[in-house]
């Protein structure tokens, strides 16, 4: 990374210190996106359209797959639910903005639970908090686990190991 101040390990450190269970910087080549994660919200999520964060409102794949290209370098963090991604990765966004990497922007996990009620008609109630989810923006969170050499495996009851997983675009 060539920002000013920018250093990808103490990065991934501070993602961990900051309640992450592992952390990887991964070139923005490994993030994957695709159509069929749209269509898993749209049909068969109850969080769709439930707010700003989530589809229709969020970025589709094809844009978050532009936007993906305008980086070079992201931090994947991956949690087991004990410490929530969405605070871990807004923190790491700040942080790594205030380290020179003036593009920086974090992807978070699930729907937006902020407020008891989405504000769709007006601006974001927690701005400085609320970030969509990987899924939410198209992003194949299984697809670039995998590829980070991290665990994921689909869920099928309670007993099985819980992954979270956050991005947070550095540069
Ligand atoms: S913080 Fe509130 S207003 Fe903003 S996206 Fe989340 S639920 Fe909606």
């Amino acid at each position: 990374m060539k920002a000013k101040g920018t250093d990808a390990a103490a990065f991934l450190k501070r993602a961990v210190e900051l309640g992450a269970k592992d952390a990887k910087l991964i070139p923005t080549s490994r993030v994957f996106t695709g159509e069929w994660v749209r269509l898993k919200c749209q049909f068969g999520c109850g969080a769709y359209a439930s707010s700003r964060n989530c589809p229709p409102y969020s970025p589709t794949p094809d844009r978050t797959r532009r936007i993906l290209d305008e980086y070079r370098h992201a931090i994947l963090v991956h949690g087991d639910g004990t410490t929530g991604i969405r605070e871990i990765v807004v923190k790491l966004e700040r942080e790594v903005f205030l380290a020179g990497c003036h593009k920086a922007f974090a992807y978070a996990c699930g729907p937006c639970s902020l407020c008891k009620e989405c504000n769709l008609e007006g601006a974001c109630r927690h701005e400085d908090d609320s970030r969509p989810a990987m899924e939410a923006c198209g992003i194949d969170v299984f697809a670039t686990a995998r590829a980070a050499g991290l665990p994921i495996e689909v869920v099928t009851s309670h007993d099985c190991a819980q992954n979270y997983y956050g991005l947070v675009l550095v540069e």
